[in-house]
């Protein structure tokens, strides 16, 4: 699979060697983040909001209400952007000014269009609940036909796409290194708690196998 070549619209232009336009990259990025900011215009101000997502393919998938604005507003084929952040560390340079993070982000621009087949919604609907806690799709109930009429699928083709990441030491200026400051890098680690059953649960439920696997990983 080739790499995606940078547009006018993707081009980093900061510090442009932390960019990549490498596919399996960009992939990465997306699949180990659960959290996408979206960004679209409503009316005449600009908005962005998080929402869950999942990639399939080469395309990212949002979903929401049949009632909520920004769906309303993307399923027309409005432009968006969509970024996805992971935060990797705090970088904690001599000066105050070079003090950073590392970071792993990836920038979408297009325009969404729904997913009106319900067995490709509905796949879509199983990979995002996969990626959540692999096995989980097949031990809840799916979801119903009232269910699918509220829901709103919209994918988004991975076209015009950038990825930028940082890692490593703080740069400081070449006369601070003598200063006696520490300098270095604290590595924000994710990790999942231990699981807490719903207080509605009955007692005889035991926590699953795709459950406890998460707070193992
Ligand atoms: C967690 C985090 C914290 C950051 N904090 C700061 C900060 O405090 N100050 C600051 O100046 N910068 C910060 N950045 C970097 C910031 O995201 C931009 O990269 C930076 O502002 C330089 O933009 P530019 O002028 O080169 O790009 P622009 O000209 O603004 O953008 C051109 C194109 O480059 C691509 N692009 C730019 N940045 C990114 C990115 N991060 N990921 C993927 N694609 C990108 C997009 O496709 C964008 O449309 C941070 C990044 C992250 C992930």
């Amino acid at each position: 699979m080739t790499d995606f070549q940078p547009t006018d619209r993707t081009r980093v232009r900061r510090v442009a060697n932390r960019a990549s336009y490498d596919r399996d990259t960009i992939y990465s990025i997306l699949d180990d983040a659960l959290v996408a900011h979206v960004a679209f215009i409503a009316g005449d101000a600009p908005v962005v909001l998080p929402m869950a997502f999942v990639r399939v393919g080469d395309a990212v998938y949002l979903h929401g209400s049949t009632r909520a604005r920004m769906f309303e507003t993307i399923a027309g084929g409005a432009p968006i952007c969509v970024t996805v952040t992971l935060l990797d560390g705090l970088v904690l340079a001599r000066s105050a000014f070079h003090h950073s993070v590392n970071y792993r982000s990836v920038t979408i621009h297009g325009s969404g269009s729904v997913v009106a087949e319900r067995d490709r919604a509905l796949t879509v609907l199983r990979a995002l609940t996969e990626k959540i806690a692999s096995g989980r799709w097949e031990a809840v109930r799916e979801p119903n036909e009232q269910e699918m009429k509220a829901t709103l699928v919209v994918e988004i083709p991975i076209v015009e796409v950038s990825a930028k990441v940082r890692s490593g030491d703080p740069i400081d200026d070449e006369d601070d290194y003598a200063l006696p400051i520490w300098a270095g890098s604290v590595a924000i680690e994710r990790r999942y708690a231990e699981p807490v059953a719903d207080a509605r649960l009955p007692g005889d439920i035991e926590v699953p196998e795709h459950v406890r696997k998460l707070t193992r990983r």
